[in-house]
């Protein structure tokens, strides 16, 4: 059994979870419910980042403790992650009393390594990013980022040794190809690696100016940079170095969004190789979702709010179109008409009229029950190859992370089982009295449609597994449809005959959009 370990960043919890936050979620559990469909050993972890000045400043302005703010707002994001379909193994918040003793033995074991040393440092410092800039990284003197003007601060920290490491990193990149995937970013990657362009990691902040962080081993007046402690979380959830599960799943893959690149295509293997433990699989990392043209930023006044747009609209179709409509890796576009488009073609046009026509055909010729096919003519054969060929694609565009394609391969069998129900024309056969093919044609669609059923488990557990059921197969709660998914690629082989079927279907109900519906711009 391969195991499969998949981390979504820990969320920063200085600001309400968002679409950014949903998309990464929601697809770093697709990719685990579809490893588990492979029969694979799956550990899935998210969780929330806790420490740094912008906890405190946030927490601050809510007139609340460090401790209080954090323990909200975490909250808030277990709750998303529940009413989103999100099925995590473990959620870790960094302000754990194991996690701080794991960062603090990590830190002991870079230091004793002699990759750890204190200099004088003086920096221009951006609170927002809770980071120093160098002179070179700063345009026109302000912070890239925030446009603003960081303050030079000038006080004696520790450091690690970094810059050791990058060579090493560098040619390791190298050679592994899909280390850090889609491409571009490996290109980016390397970019920073360039030799030169990176200078030593200060991982302290003295106490004077940042109690809210865990405490340095070896020297109590300073506590750890909040991307140290952070990166540490996805070895201190499989509870490093002393738990089995640490043997068990590590090496894991992890889910970023674009903007958290560098900490982890540069200081976390770095990092990793100081302390002497293999580096992780594959970073996987994606684009931002654009609306109006923009990322959504709670200045622009567009934010996404991930629950509302799923109690509107349905869970299943809210994460069925995040995954086809943004290619991994890319940006992009999120509107409610996009959504809607999305929902009345592909799913309640395409995908729920096949089901409520098959359905409601079943009933009526074969009181529900699935027939016995007679002989298989050339167009069942190219029905059952076109699906059978659509799920091997499936597999192996959704293993490699291309969700768009690996969806729209799906649908091309979707699509022809429309047409051929059309060309085959059951209920002419039914007046004719011809059974035998009438059969065969009923057969073909209910296997076709329980392959697809399948596929649809990871991005869509709840619509998957009602399609399943109104197939006749028995309710498996929340556990994987099947688990060898590979398998189903190479017999066509569907419900039993005889099998009861659901009499009809009503999954994906058309959604009329109000016309002219205002827009701010
Ligand atoms: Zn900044």
């Amino acid at each position: 059994m391969n195991s499969f370990f998949l981390t979504t960043p820990i969320y920063y919890v200085n600001a309400r979870p968002h679409l950014g936050h949903a998309y990464s979620t929601i697809v770093a559990d697709s990719v685990v419910r579809f490893h588990k469909m492979l029969g694979d050993d799956t550990f899935f972890l998210t969780g929330t980042d806790e420490h740094g000045d912008k906890i405190v400043q946030a927490a601050e302005k809510g007139g609340r403790s460090p401790q209080k703010f954090v323990d909200e707002i975490s909250a808030r994001f277990q709750s998303l992650w529940a009413q989103l379909g999100i099925a995590n193994d473990r959620f870790i918040r960094t302000t754990e009393p194991g996690h701080k003793r794991v960062v603090q033995t990590f830190l002991q074991r870079v230091h004793d390594a002699g990759d750890i040393y204190f200099g004088a440092f003086g920096g221009h410092y951006c609170y927002g990013c809770e980071r120093f800039y160098t002179e070179k990284e700063l345009e026109n003197g302000l912070c890239p980022q925030h446009r603003t003007r960081p303050e030079f601060i000038s006080e004696k920290n520790y450091f690690f040794r970094m810059s050791k490491y990058l060579p090493w990193l560098k040619s390791y990149v190298e050679e592994h190809e899909d280390f850090i995937r889609p491409r571009r970013y490996r290109a980016e990657a390397l970019a920073m690696l360039e030799a030169g362009a990176l200078e030593d990691l200060c991982i302290s902040r003295p106490k004077t100016r940042l109690q809210w962080g865990i405490e340095l081993p070896f020297d109590k007046d300073y506590v750890c940079y909040v991307w140290f402690d952070a990166l540490i979380n996805y070895i201190s959830a499989l509870g490093w170095p002393d738990d089995q599960n640490f043997a068990r799943y590590w090496p894991g893959e992890h889910l970023v969004a674009k903007d958290i690149l560098k900490p982890h295509a540069v200081f976390w293997p770095a990092m990793l190789k100081s302390a002497g433990l293999p580096v992780y699989g594959h970073l996987n990392v994606h684009g931002y979702w654009l609306v109006r043209e923009a990322k959504m930023s709670k200045t622009l006044g567009n934010i996404i709010e991930p629950v509302e747009m799923s109690r509107r609209f349905g869970l299943s179709a809210f994460r069925y179109f995040l995954l086809r409509e943004m290619r991994f890796g890319e940006d992009a576009r999120f509107s409610e008409e996009a959504l809607v488009k999305r929902i009345n073609a592909d799913l309640s046009n395409d995908l729920g009229n096949l089901f409520s026509r098959v359905l409601s055909m079943t009933a009526k010729y074969f009181g529900s029950r699935v027939p016995e096919p007679s002989v298989f003519l050339q167009e069942d054969e190219a029905i059952a190859e076109l699906c059978l060929h659509s799920l091997q694609n499936f597999v192996r565009l959704f293993g490699g992370m291309r969700f768009d394609a690996a969806l729209e391969s799906l649908w091309e069998t979707v699509r022809a089982l429309n047409k051929y129900v059309d060309r085959q024309t059951p209920w002419m056969l039914y007046k004719q009295g011809d059974t035998a093919r009438l059969a065969t044609v009923m057969y073909v669609l209910l296997t076709a449609m329980r392959k697809t059923a399948l596929c649809l488990w990871p991005i869509m557990p709840d619509a998957s597994r009602q399609m399943l059921e109104q197939l006749g197969s028995p309710a498996v709660g929340n556990a994987p449809p099947v688990t060898a998914l590979g398998e189903e690629g190479i017999s066509f082989d569907g419900p039993s005959p005889g099998t009861i079927v659901a009499a009809a279907s009503n999954l994906f109900p058309r959604i009329e959009m109000k016309k002219d519906t205002p827009q701010k711009t």
